[in-house]
């Protein structure tokens, strides 16, 4: 049966009355299980009005009330963990374990905003000149945009509004509209933890919403997750637009295989990072570069990954789910086409694949490739479905190279049992998150989300202390008190101004 996905409006959820529907489907079989008004112009403006005079009192509240807020939010979260991986499992395809992690990774940057109060404490310097103290403050900017993709519909709206509104903005979400359920329910909770009406305005729909939102004055900064080509496009409206904004984009993320390294924890990790969520994580590996002698390794790595295969979201042996779109699909195919025509080697080949009952569904299977090069369509361009490609070269110089000259840089790897390599590849590599022995290194929330080079534009990240400073203006104070000012009463000491 198919669901209306309701905006949130100034406290309320509406249907809306856009005339443009988008379909919501399930990955599976692609039914319609729900359905989406783009919202109008009317409840943009509404919605934007809403959130400007809901910043006007947040900012003066409290930043403990704040920060109660956010502890209440995350109680509620987690109370509501299943239901809500139930719900994003079935909207997006997921597996059930990963969608409570996709959930997990949400609460716990909630939980890092409810610390918000030591987050924007400023600086203070005494007698900086005779009589004069200085010290900083930040203070809250008004209404901040968030655009978001359909990879983690839990995670990355709660990478943003959490941090943006304990700062003490309003903030307006406009989620992917190919999974809009889970970030809906999200916002129901955060009223339901008594978050005050228009501080979250929640409006679905597509390209249109997100480019009238971010022609709108009252909108001070954008945050934008999804693919490099629409990335580019909104980091250049948005700063032609003077305004501040951090996009992360697409990425190809390198494993680095030392022939030192413990090969049964470097396939066993191989697989999980390529094909888990069908490889549709920005942070997935979807390049393992042999180095040397661990190249033998190769063909164990592809009895690995044929041992694995995709399925519904509540299946226990399923390892992950489909793609989240007919199109995803016809991309990644295409690509493995691509990786066959221009010479690569197909270990394994996904391309054919299928789920009994639903056949209709987006599904890939775990595809290998080796004596992959540079210049292949598979090397250069982001796959994002359930593909691993590897390379091999002589030495961890090359492999260095190699990383640094692609031109994403949002994570990489290297497995190694040598501390030294290790370093090496730590100081020299040009990738903004490095994981050593460990193969997806997604930061938690006391640090922030780094990536580099053609998978991030801006200058502060999500999340961590650079979110508090993209959501803030600091404001320097020089202050100074005349002695002849202050007049001795009985009691006490009284300023006259
Ligand atoms: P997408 O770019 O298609 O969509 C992202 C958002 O932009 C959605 O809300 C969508 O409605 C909107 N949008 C789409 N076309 C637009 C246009 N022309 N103008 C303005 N807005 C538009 O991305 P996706 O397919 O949902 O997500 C997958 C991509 O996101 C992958 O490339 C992945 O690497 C990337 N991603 C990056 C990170 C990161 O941290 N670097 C994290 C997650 C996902």
């Amino acid at each position: 049966m198919s669901v209306q996905v309701h905006h949130f409006i100034n406290g309320e959820f509406m249907a809306g009355d856009g005339q443009e529907q988008i379909a919501v489907t399930n990955p599976a079989d692609n039914s319609v299980i729900a359905e989406l008004n783009i919202a109008t112009e009317t409840e943009i403006t509404q919605a934007i009005n809403s959130a400007q005079q809901a910043y006007e009192h947040w900012r003066r509240v409290p930043v403990s009330e704040r920060a109660r807020l956010m502890l209440r939010y995350q109680h509620l979260l987690k109370q509501h963990h299943d239901e809500l991986a139930t719900i994003l499992s079935q909207e997006t395809g997921k597996t059930f374990e990963d969608a409570r992690g996709d959930v997990w990774r949400g609460i716990e940057v909630v939980e890092h905003a409810a610390n918000v109060a030591s987050l924007m404490m400023g600086e203070t310097l005494e007698n900086v000149a005779n009589g004069i103290d200085s010290y900083s403050i930040v203070q809250p900017l008004g209404v901040c945009l968030g655009i978001t993709p359909f990879n983690f519909p839990a995670m990355i709206p709660l990478w943003m509004f959490p941090m943006a509104i304990a700062c003490g903005n309003s903030f307006i979400l406009k989620p992917s509209e190919q999974d809009p359920i889970t970030p809906t329910r999200l916002a129901e909770l955060f009223a339901e933890a008594g978050a005050p009406q228009g501080i979250l305005q929640v409006l679905h729909g597509d390209r249109s919403v997100v480019e009238r939102l971010i022609a709108e004055p009252k909108v001070k900064t954008v945050s934008f997750v999804g693919s490099v080509a629409v990335g580019q496009q909104v980091y250049r409206m948005a700063t032609q637009q003077l305004k501040r904004a951090q996009v992360f984009a697409g990425a190809k993320n390198h494993c680095v295989v030392m022939p030192d390294a413990n090969k049964t924890q470097v396939i066993n990790q191989l697989v999980g990072a390529a094909v888990g969520a069908a490889g549709q994580r920005c942070m997935a590996i979807s390049v393992a570069v042999f180095v040397g002698d661990s190249k033998g390794w190769i063909d164990e790595l592809r009895a690995a990954l044929s041992q694995v295969s995709p399925g519904l979201w509540d299946s226990p042996g399923a390892a992950f789910g489909p793609l989240i779109s007919p199109a995803a699909k016809a991309r990644v195919l295409r690509l493995i086409q691509a990786g066959k025509e221009a010479g690569a080697t197909c270990l394994l080949d996904g391309a054919d694949c299928s789920v009994a009952g639903y056949e209709s569904g987006n599904w890939v299977g775990p595809t290998l490739f080796s004596d992959v090069t540079a210049d292949m369509p598979i090397y250069r361009e982001e796959i994002f479905g359930p593909v691993l490609c590897c390379m091999q070269v002589d030495t961890l110089e090359e492999a260095i190279a190699l990383v640094n000259a692609n031109p994403y840089g949002n994570g990489t790897s290297i497995f190694t049992a040598s501390g030294a390599a290790a370093h090496q590849f730590q100081q020299q590599i040009d990738v903004g998150q490095v994981g050593i022995n460990v193969p997806i290194p997604v930061p938690l929330p006391f640090f922030s989300f780094t990536g580099w080079k053609g998978s991030f534009y801006g200058d502060q990240h999500a999340y961590g202390k650079q979110a508090v400073r993209f959501y803030t203006e600091t404001k320097t104070v020089t202050s100074r008190w005349f002695a002849d000012d202050v007049v001795s009463s009985p009691n006490m000491t009284i300023a006259l101004k």
